[in-house]
């Protein structure tokens, strides 16, 4: 189980204790009425009895049982409901997990939320509804505008594509970033595993795991389904550690037929010098990587 499963279980886990408490606080507190403490157990005696041996007699019984216990409680001046823990989900009672034992889409849909809500913390705020690159006055709307399209058409096909690789280059300011960021919230939304990083902290990783100071495996950058390194050429290059892992990271992916976006400022023949053609071809090799050159203004400055 992955950290943020839980994270979210274990929230579960104290929400429903917090829960259950109350309600205990609120039995005691009810049952100091002892007329009331009286018709409560009567009540949930003939419910027993109905459970297990239910016939017209025993349903008449608890009935009986259940207007006794609403009068004294309406008498007391009780609220029943404080009585009952109520559940949000009524598939796995707030436990997070079903009788088979896989996780329940509650939580399945509160892991997406949260990496939503990740996404945003690290200002991946973007998103496909957010575009206006169509409308705006600057040279590369209309290439862009092709291309927000054509990603949208990645997230909506994924993992069926029809590219495994992209690159995507051009200058500072041109929208990239707000593009990947759209790709990785649309994709979170769909419940994919998703990874998106720049190339200065992945490389810092790198090197934490080089050096075995920091993270203990390459799984983040190797596992998730989609992996968008942001930047790519922006990172300080480490003898035998950028190049290399960087390398590893992609030959590994490919191999697995994972997908991988790569974003940066260097044209293809910069980043060809910067890393090796090991791995530009790996990024471009036509059977299953496209390119995308996006060329224009400074959004940042409109
Ligand atoms: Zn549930």
């Amino acid at each position: 189980m992955d950290k943020i499963t839980d994270i979210i279980l274990g929230e579960m886990q104290n929400d429903l204790f917090a829960r259950k408490n109350l309600v205990r606080i609120n039995m005691e507190k009810a049952y100091k009425n002892t007329d009331f403490k009286k018709a409560d157990i009567a009540y949930r005696e003939a419910l027993l009895s109905n459970m297990t041996s239910k016939n017209e007699e025993s349903q008449k019984k608890l009935d009986n049982a259940q207007k006794k216990r609403a009068a004294c409680a309406k008498k007391a001046g009780i609220d029943l409901e404080s009585l009952e823990v109520k559940y949000n989900c009524s598939l796995c009672k707030d436990k997070g997990i079903k009788k088979d034992g896989s996780l329940c889409k509650c939580v399945l849909q509160k892991i997406k939320n949260y990496k939503i809500k990740e996404n945003k913390k690290q200002g991946f705020d973007f998103t496909f509804e957010m575009n206006k690159i169509a409308s705006m006055k600057v040279k590369q709307s209309a290439a862009l505008s092709k291309i927000y399209k054509h990603m949208e058409g990645f997230c909506k096909r994924f993992p069926e594509t029809d590219f495994l690789n992209y690159l995507i280059v051009g200058g500072v300011g041109v929208g990239k970033s707000c593009l990947l960021s759209a790709v990785a919230n649309e994709m979170l939304k769909k419940g994919r595993s998703v990874n998106f990083t720049t190339a200065f902290s992945m490389n810092k990783a790198f090197l934490d795991y080089h050096l075995s100071s920091g993270i203990r495996s390459l799984s983040p950058f190797t596992e998730p389904e989609l992996l968008i390194i942001d930047d790519l050429g922006s990172e300080q290059i480490f003898k035998n550690v950028t190049v290399e892992y960087l390398f590893c990271i992609l030959d590994d992916r490919i191999r697995n037929k994972k997908h991988t976006i790569v974003s940066s400022n260097l044209n293809f023949s910069m980043l060809e010098e910067r890393y090796t053609q090991r791995i530009t071809s790996r990024l471009s090799a036509k059977e299953n990587s496209c390119l995308l050159n996006i060329d224009g203004d400074d959004l940042r400055t409109k």
